[in-house]
């Protein structure tokens, strides 16, 4: 293959990555979240690099378990939505696979499932998400057929923030309260391992960090938190969208670029084309101005992204030429900022990359070892 649009994933950086969640919460197990192809970066060559660390992993839905089943992988994994179908159930059996219960119609196919291992189940609360999860006294009445169901063996209690990237702390404090109430009706016996702390309160609410920590983002390497945080500083990206200049146009005063002509160059213009567009995952939104870095200097986009190109100001660099590298978003770029930009977040850059954009580990040894 010749198109030099690759995603770089730097296997070393998500072990780091792994490593600082691990230490920010130490006695907490870990969960890695691999859900969505591991954000974009590869389920099974990510599952493989954090296979002898990780207590367990995270998945979407059966598919994304059995994928890793499929390569090899046989630490504990969770399906985070729980069954589908009561004919999942089988299933999660013979997968091994733990799984959420988030309302009654689960918890009836937990209680009348017969399985041949024990099931480990985690009991999703709501404490203030208002997406998936039992309330009150519908909680702890679940909580307690569960406790007392013969096939089931592992209990964690759940619950998922929906607000933890923000400054405001308030609306995690409530969600936090709402937890322990529900904790506190449990009748004494034996307590409920807990996990709470997504990525954004790993990195900032030690007092989340509970039994159990489900971190994603931070994995990847990139910060989900509204305000700078130390912690967030020590994170590496893990994923680098790398292309090169395919041509290099000089423009004069008036001239429009690209789709809708929708930037004129004010002056002559130097303009790059790079090999990438909205068909790999490069956001459409993207305006005027986006960074990018181009033989490892700070540029911009400038006109429409197309579906397989984009467009980029090469006034400050004369001397570049076809096949100069680009740097979409990786470690010059944060996806971050990209994101910032376009109006989205990192999460929706990353696991928006197209099939199309070959996925190149560093180092390689790691993703093949079985
Ligand atoms: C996706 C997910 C996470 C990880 O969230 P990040 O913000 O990426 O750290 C944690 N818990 C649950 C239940 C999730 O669905």
């Amino acid at each position: 293959m010749s198109r030099p649009l690759q995603a770089r994933i730097d296997l070393a950086a998500i072990q780091h990555n792994f490593r600082l969640a691990r230490a920010y919460a130490d006695s907490a197990r870990v969960l890695a979240v691999i859900k969505a192809n591991a954000y974009g970066h590869g389920a099974a060559p990510v599952a493989r690099a954090l296979a002898t660390e990780a207590n367990a992993f995270g998945v979407a839905c059966a598919e994304e378990a059995l994928e890793l089943r499929d390569s090899g992988i046989r630490a504990p994994i969770l399906l985070l939505e729980g069954p589908f179908a009561a004919a999942e159930l089988d299933l999660i059996d013979q997968a091994r696979l733990m799984t959420v219960v988030h309302d009654a119609r689960q918890l009836d196919w937990v209680l009348q499932a017969r399985p041949r291992h024990p099931l480990c189940v985690w009991l999703k609360i709501d404490t203030g998400m208002h997406r998936l999860g039992m309330t009150g006294e519908e909680g702890r009445a679940a909580h307690a057929r569960l406790a007392a169901c013969p096939q089931v063996g592992e209990l964690v209690l759940m619950t998922h923030f929906a607000r933890a990237d923000e400054a405001d702390t308030a609306p995690t404090d409530h969600q936090m309260a709402d937890f322990a109430r529900l904790l506190a009706s449990i009748p004494a016996g034996t307590p409920p391992a807990r996990s709470l702390a997504n990525s954004a309160a790993i990195l900032t609410r030690p007092d989340t960090h509970a039994d159990w920590i489900r971190p994603g983002i931070m994995l990847y390497g990139l910060d989900p938190l509204e305000h700078p945080h130390p912690r967030a500083a020590a994170l590496r990206p893990a994923m680098s969208l790398t292309s090169q200049l395919t041509a290099v146009r000089d423009l004069g005063p008036g001239e429009a670029i690209g789709y809708g002509g929708r930037f004129v160059c004010q002056r002559p213009t130097r303009v790059g084309v790079v090999a990438g567009g909205y068909a790999d995952g490069y956001p459409r939104h993207a305006p005027d101005g986006t960074p990018v870095a181009v033989n490892g200097q700070l540029t911009c986009l400038i006109g429409r992204v197309s579906m397989d190109m984009l467009t980029v100001d090469l006034s400050n660099q004369p001397q570049a030429r076809p096949g100069d590298p680009v740097e979409l978003w990786g470690t010059q770029i944060s996806a971050n900022a990209v994101a910032a930009a376009s109006g989205t977040i990192s999460y929706e850059l990353l696991t928006g990359l197209s099939r199309r954009v070959p996925l190149r580990y560093q180092p390689s040894d790691v993703a093949n070892a079985d």
